[in-house]
């Protein structure tokens, strides 16, 4: 799992694994738009958006979720964030890594507590260990779940 968002910037040959902000064109696209002019962080009523160690935004989900408001779309002036919301705003969903307290045997439900989607369920399982799971379709990728684990075993991807 990947615990620091910069380290995501020097893995698989040095392509960016930052999260780019919402509604961000695909990652070509955007480096080529985007003037890394920052006025998306700056409007970020959450404060999750800061530059990478290139100046090109990235989402900090150890800041706290996307609550999905638009301003950071709406304040691209070279459109490198194109706000549609007929699509959704991204495609990377929680994933859980082999760390969670569950599989070490002690009980925890925080990052399903923190789900507004109701995306984390917990079913019983033979062994009784009772690991979470995703709901796929219902997972928006808010990233609320992300900074409430006490071990950090959750992360974003596609
Ligand atoms: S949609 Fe809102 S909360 Fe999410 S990154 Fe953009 S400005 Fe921040
Ligand atoms: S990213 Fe958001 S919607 Fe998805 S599981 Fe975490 S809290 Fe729920
Ligand atoms: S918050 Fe972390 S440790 Fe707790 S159930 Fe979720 S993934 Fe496991």
């Amino acid at each position: 799992m990947i615990t620091n968002p910069d380290r995501r910037l020097f893995l698989r040959g040095g392509r960016p694994l930052a999260i780019r902000p919402p509604w961000s064109l695909s990652e070509d696209d955007f480096v080529k738009r985007c003037n890394r002019c920052r006025d998306c962080c700056s409007h970020c009523p959450q404060g999750i958006l800061a530059p990478d160690l290139l100046g090109f935004p990235r989402v900090n989900f150890s800041k706290g979720p996307c609550t999905f408001c638009g301003a950071c779309a709406q304040h691209c002036t070279p459109q490198a964030l194109v706000m549609d919301t007929a699509a959704p705003p991204w495609l990377h969903k929680a994933v859980f890594a082999k760390t969670c307290l569950n599989g070490q045997g002690i009980p925890c439900r925080t990052c399903g507590e923190q789900c507004d989607s109701n995306a984390i369920i917990f079913p019983p399982s033979p062994g009784g260990r009772i690991l979470p799971q995703l709901v796929t379709a219902d997972c928006t990728g808010c990233g609320a779940c992300y900074a409430v684990c006490p071990v950090q075993a959750i992360d974003l991807l596609t």
